[in-house]
């Protein structure tokens, strides 16, 4: 099937899609359990994997990471011009919506090279040991932010995982161009 055109979209994001939920779930609420999150994204893997191919798969999961992470800074984080206003803004609302607890260990932004941490991560904290980093939704995620705060192009790479035997993930984010 070719690729939608922009005038035939069915699914283009938008943030009024995830609903009025205080509206819709009066007595359930915003949250539920952790599990059926990593459920809907091992199947997701899964299925895509089976029809796409690995590559493309991991290909899809970091720009889908990436478009959340730039949605997620336009319609979450407060606006900042100052860069440690923007870390705190993102840490407060990484932790308060349950993804995970952020660290940045270096940011060097003449260079543009940042290594931050994510413990307690949403996607994979507690899941068995791989041989491979899984948190590839979570690269684009922060490849998102970082390009929308800054306006340059990163690359973001997890380089230690919870499923690499660390208790934390570790992702380097270097700009690029
Ligand atoms: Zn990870």
């Amino acid at each position: 099937m070719p690729p939608s055109t922009d005038e035939n979209r069915k699914y283009r994001f938008s943030w009024d899609l995830l609903g009025n939920i205080s509206v819709g779930r009066p007595n359930l609420g915003a949250q539920t359990r952790l599990e059926v999150y990593r459920l809907m994204q091992f199947a997701f893997r899964d299925v895509m994997e089976q029809k796409l191919g690995t590559e493309q798969t991991d290909q899809l999961f970091y720009e889908a990471g990436y478009l959340a992470g730039a949605e997620f800074f336009k319609n979450v984080l407060p606006p900042t011009d100052d860069f440690s206003q923007f870390v705190a803004n993102l840490q407060a609302a990484l932790k308060d919506m349950g993804i995970g607890i952020l660290r940045v260990e270096k940011a060097d932004l003449e260079t543009g090279s940042l290594v931050v941490t994510v413990s307690e991560d949403l996607d994979c904290s507690g899941l068995p040991e791989l041989d491979f980093e899984i948190c590839i939704y979570d690269e684009g995620f922060i490849a998102g932010l970082l390009e929308s705060y800054t306006e340059a192009r990163f690359k973001v790479k997890e380089v230690d995982c919870w499923c690499t035997g660390d208790r934390t993930c570790r992702f380097t984010a270097e700009v690029i161009d």
